[in-house]
This record gives C-alpha cells, structure tokens and sequence, in this order.
C-alpha cells in the first residue's frame, strides 16, 4: 500500500472513531429501554402453590388430568388419598392427558419414611419430561432415595438417567416432601427428521440447581448410547411405576407452565 493511502485509511479511520464518540456521547439511557410488550402479571404463593397462569396437574382432589400409560384412554389406576397420589405397584407409568412442548414444571414427591432397599431398588420412580412411546420410552430425571443410599451418580436422584448426574445430591430424609423445579426446552427437528436442536434441561432440586442448560444427548437409554433415533413433536409428561420391590412413592401439588 502506498503511504498516501495509509494516510487517508488513518484519517477515515479517525474520524469514523470521532463520529461513533459524538454518537455515544448523544446516546441517552432511555435509548436501552424496552417498553414494549409487558410481561403478563402473575400472582405467586410463597408455599410453592400454582401461579395463577399455571396449568393445575394435581391438586390433591384426583387424577383427573392423568391417564393410564399402557392404555391411555383409561384413567390413571394410582391411589389418590389425603391430597396425595401414590404408585399403585403393577398398574403400570400414568401420564398427563394433555401434551406439552417447552415448559416450567413444579412437583413434590415423597419416599416413604419404612423405605426398604438399596441403590436402584430403594424408592425409583422417575419423571419423563417427554414421553415418546410406551413404557419407559423419553427423557427421565430420575427419582430415587438417596437420602443415604449409593448408586451410579448418573442414576441418583436429580440426574438425567444414565446421561448426566446432578450437580449435589439435595435428597431430603425419607418420609419428608422433596421438590423439583424443571425448565423444559423441547428438542426440535427438521423436516427429514434429522435433529435441529438437542433437547435442555435446567433442575432445581428443592431449591438447589441440579442441572443447569444440560444439552441431553436423546431420550434415555438404559443399554447404550443415547441419541436422537426418532422425531416427535408436543408429548405427555411421564410418572414412572418402577417395579422394584419397595415401598411406593407419593406426589402431591403439581403444576406446569407451558412456555
Ligand atoms: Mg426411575
């Protein structure tokens, strides 16, 4: 480059830098401002109970808003006593009639104080935050005792099962309530079914983050890898009947937002 033109980028250069200054310095605060459009008022309970925008899941009354999982034009066949539900052992996962994409969950559950067993066998139940086909097909935080109870850190409470274990371990003692709080951002795909973007999750567990954005590698997989293998759309939200020998598990005030 000849020095002339060296000279004049100098100087162009200057005075762009001159003219951004002017601009900043005639920027005023009310330029950052966004007014527009206001977000919804919502009125909020400090016992954890639904907002008022909320979509009422469980409110201690029935499970109305359930369904059988192995014939989902049956009701959930799950014992609602004292403003609680409880696994019916051998009747098999329930899930919400309604589907759901990206959403704000809120649900306690509860191991039982006489809680029997050890590691996957001691209370394991699980929360499929999309179920996509029959059983235990989706994406499982998992629920579990582990108030004292060790097993694979990517199968204890709080994890995404068998992908990512929780951040600590915020399991309250057995017989007493435990929360979980989930962001749900749905998975998208193309239209050739090939993945756009991976599902995430972000968990508090009784007010402790447990996951926080994780990017999930597909739904759950107990043998294997997991990945994308199929696309979906909107899906139901999943409580599982586990099957190990112990003692079941309730739930009580459950309430979603869906985004
Ligand atoms: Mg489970």
């Amino acid at each position: 480059m000849k020095p002339y033109y060296l000279l004049a980028v100098a100087v162009m250069g200057g005075s762009l830098a001159a003219q951004a200054q002017q601009n900043q310095s005639k920027a005023k605060p009310e330029d950052t401002e966004v007014w527009q459009p206001v977000p919804k008022s919502v009125t909020t309970s400090q016992q954890c109970l639904p907002p008022s925008d909320a979509v009422v899941l469980f409110d201690g009354k029935n499970l109305d808003q359930w369904a059988s999982t192995k014939d989902p034009s049956q009701p959930a066949g799950w014992t609602v006593e004292n403003g609680v539900f409880t696994v019916k052992k051998g009747t098999g996962n329930i899930q919400t009639k309604q589907s759901f994409t990206d959403y704000q969950l809120h649900i306690e559950w509860r191991i039982p104080g006489h809680i029997s067993g050890s590691g996957q066998g001691r209370g394991n139940s699980g929360l499929f935050l999309a179920a996509i086909g029959g059983g235990d097909e989706g994406y499982e935080l998992q629920i579990l005792d582990n108030y004292n109870n060790p097993t694979y850190v990517n199968g204890q409470s709080g994890s995404i099962y068998k992908q990512q274990a929780p951040l600590v371990n915020a399991n309250r003692p057995p017989g007493e309530w435990n929360v979980y709080d989930v962001v749900w951002t749905a998975p998208r795909f193309n239209t050739d079914g090939t993945l756009k973007s991976a599902a995430r999750v972000t968990v508090f567990f009784n007010g402790v983050l447990v996951q926080n954005n994780y990017e999930l590698k597909g739904p759950t997989q107990y043998i294997g890898q997991a990945a994308y293998r199929k696309a979906h759309g909107a899906a139901p939200i999943r409580l599982q009947d586990h099957g190990d020998p112990s003692e079941p598990i309730s739930f009580r005030n459950i309430w979603i937002r869906p985004l």
